[in-house]
This record gives C-alpha cells, structure tokens and sequence, in this order.
C-alpha cells in the first residue's frame, strides 16, 4: 500500500483536572530529575554506559560470541564519544534529562551534524561488530535514521553476516563485500543494500536474521540470538539472568522498553514502593528473578500506555509515587500503587492472550542458544541462566498462569478479563 505511517495533529488542549496542583508538582519534579541527571545522562547521553555495560558482561560483543572488549567499549562510549563527536543534548520537548546527542563530525569522506547514535547503536553496531571506529558508527545510525530501519536489528543482520562469512557459509563472492569482524566500511555497504533490498544481502536479509538464516545454513539458526524473531537488543542475560526471563517472555519478543531489569540488577534503579531495594536482586542469583521481571513488565506496561519516558525514573530519579501523585493530579482519579500496578497486569495480560492467539506458548517463550554457553572470562564468566524452565516455572506460578504458559480461568476472572478470553 506504500504507506509508512498516519500523522495526526490535534488544535484543542488535553484538559487537565488540577492545572494548578500539576504545574506545581511538575515545577519541583523538574528541578529534582534535572539535578539528579545533569552529570549522567544530560552530561554524556546513554554513551555514557558504554564501559559500564562492558564491565557488567552486558554490551554484546561479536554478535554475542565474545566475552570482553574494554579497549573497543572506551573508544566508542563516553567521555571519548562526547569530545569525537561534539555532542550536545538534544532534548525532546520539555524533558529535564536530554539523553539524545546532537553530533557534529567531519571524517574522511563525511560530514554528518544531526541525531547522534544511542547505546544501543554503540553497541549493536559498534561492539557487536568489533567496530571501534565512531565515524562509521555515525555514519550507519545517520544511513538507518534515513531509511527508516532499525539500528538493533540492521546490527544483529550485520552481526549474522559476519559470522556466517567467518565461518564460510556466505563468500565474498555472493556478497561482494568484505564481512570481517570490525570492518565499519562493510556495515554501511550492508545496511544500504538492507534498507533498500538490493544486492544479495539486501535480498537475504530483508525479512530479518531468522528468514536469512534459514537461507544460509541449516545451522545458522542457532546462531540468531532473538525471541520470537525480535532481535535481542544490547544487553546480555547472562549477566543479568532476569533479561532472559523478560525477553523469553516479552509480548513482542526481547524488546528493551518493556522492563528494563537489568538496571535493577546493576544498581541504577530501585523501586522502594514495589519493595525493590539495593540487594534485593543480586547479579546471578536465582533469586527474585522472576518477581523483578513480573514487577517490571507491569510497571512498564502502565508507563507505556502513558507515553512516558523510562528515563524519568530510570536515570532521572522521579520516584513512583511522585509519578502517580501527577497521575491523578492530571486524570482527577485517586489511584495507589496497587491500581496502578493492577492495570500494568491487564494490559500485559491482554497482550499474552494476543500472543497465544497469534501461536505463541512456551515454545516460543525461549532463551537463544548463545545465551547457554559461558563466557571464558571478565564479569560472567562461567555464568548462565539455566536452567531456564525453572526461571520460567516460576515466572507463569507467579503470573497465575499454567505450566504451558497459558493464564488460568482464575486469574482473568481476578483481573476482569474473562470476555478477552
Ligand atoms: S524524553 Fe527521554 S528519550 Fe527524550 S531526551 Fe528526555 S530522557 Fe531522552
């Protein structure tokens, strides 16, 4: 139909119940996330968690075969990324925060000013590839902004193509490019063909890694890291265990804006409301795994469906009764934290049921292959999440769903959901 999307525009305002209450509790949130972020996110972006991540086992590194990168992850994250690129803030509208960069870089061959790239493009395109030249990373977010791809999945394309090509299962001579581990010239050649179906990877790779897979190599199947053919995003689960709860069961695959766990697990957020205090889900401990994420999804869920940004709480520090105290200033409705995380649940629940409608079950609420096999040495090594079915018994015992991954008659009829049914 070569439509790409619908633009609404709307002239009257959004009627708020207590302007006055809301302008006085948005003043003071303001101030608070602004303090709280002005040497995080504001300073830096999300670049700045680049060695952090790295240090954690977290960035994925030779498309999730590789254990440690510290040298690569110095090059392409902050402070480096801020002084190479002259990035700045580029807020979206009214945020205290400004996580987004604006760039400005001339390079051999390019100049680019615009939308910088964020951690997750630092660390699909950049260590995923062994790519430690931020030029080229820029240049491939810039190309993927243009032709309207994303930079997670073009990473993880390019990702399976350069395993493949080291393991001779795709040449040079059906690609016409030189797929080497680190090669940021060749990441750019491919991402053009991807976004515009030419050329034999182009073509191979258009309907994603799982599609191309299949074309390639019977084995090359194993070797997508995905859940539910959504290409896992920049964070590894088997540093933080809860992820590979979270992305096995993430309604639209291993997304990263639905629960982001692995923050808990490395000390960046904590949610004293829900009981999620410092310790209480330790770094590959089996422990609260499956609570973390239950909690998480339904936080998320809820949040979402405000269009908030995560980083609000997440980096910014607004805490969730700050955040549903504006909630029922704006709505006039007086809603706790037990409502708020009640609706998180529905709607998750209402999207599982989508789910097992569409074919999904426990059969496709996995863990990638990769994501069993230790890594040799830095922070996870020796560590994976499995056995996964007991992290996933527990995750459906919690959600009051059975052992097939389906939710019980009892709990729709608990959350009022027994016509979706
Ligand atoms: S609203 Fe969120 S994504 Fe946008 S600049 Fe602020 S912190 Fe970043």
């Amino acid at each position: 139909k070569q439509l790409k999307a619908i633009a609404v525009k709307g002239r009257k305002r959004v009627p708020v119940h207590d302007e006055h209450g809301l302008l006085q509790a948005s003043k003071q949130r303001f101030q608070e996330i602004y303090a709280a972020a002005k040497d995080g996110l504001r300073q830096h972006g999300t670049p700045e968690l680049c060695i952090t991540a790295e240090g954690f086992g977290d960035m994925p590194i030779k498309y999730w075969t590789g254990d440690t990168w510290p040298e690569g992850a110095a090059r392409i994250g902050a402070p480096r990324y801020t002084e190479f690129l002259h990035a700045r803030p580029l807020p979206c509208a009214n945020c205290p925060i400004g996580c987004h960069r604006h760039i400005q870089v001339n390079g051999e061959g390019y100049a680019l000013e615009g939308p910088g790239p964020e951690y997750e493009t630092l660390g699909m395109l950049g260590s995923n590839l062994l790519v430690d030249d931020l030029g080229a990373i820029a240049v491939a977010n810039d190309l993927c902004n243009r032709l309207g791809i994303d930079t997670i999945s073009a990473g993880a394309s390019v990702g399976l193509a350069m395993e493949c090509y080291e393991k001779g299962w795709l040449t040079k001579e059906q690609t016409g490019i030189d797929l080497t581990w680190g090669n940021g010239e060749a990441m750019i050649a491919m991402i053009e063909q991807l976004g515009n179906r030419t050329g034999f990877l182009g073509e191979t790779f258009a309907e994603g890694t799982l599609s191309a897979a299949r074309q390639i190599h019977p084995d090359a199947v194993l070797l997508v890291v995905h859940v539910k053919g959504l290409d896992y995003p920049a964070h590894d689960a088997r540093s933080s265990f809860s992820l590979a709860i979270n992305y096995a069961t993430g309604t639209r695959g291993a997304c990263h804006m639905r629960g982001v766990t692995e923050d808990v697990e490395m000390g960046g957020l904590l949610i004293p409301e829900l009981g999620i205090v410092e310790g209480w889900s330790e770094f590959f401990s089996p422990y609260n795994k499956a609570e973390l994420t239950v909690l998480l999804q339904d936080l998320s869920a809820w949040m979402n469906s405000l269009v908030i940004c995560t980083f609000m709480a997440d980096g910014g520090g607004l805490s969730l009764s700050h955040l549903v105290e504006m909630f029922n200033l704006i709505t006039g409705w007086d809603w706790d934290i037990d409502d708020v995380m009640r609706s998180g649940t529905r709607i998750f629940t209402l999207q599982r049921l989508v789910n097992l409608r569409d074919g999904h079950s426990r059969e496709t609420d996995t863990i990638p292959y990769k994501m069993t096999v230790p890594a040799k040495e830095g922070f996870r090594a020796g560590k994976t999440p499995t056995p996964f079915s007991s992290y996933l018994d527990r995750y459906y015992s919690l959600r009051g769903w059975d052992s097939s991954g389906r939710p019980t008659a009892k709990i729709l009829a608990e959350l009022g959901l027994e016509l979706a049914c």
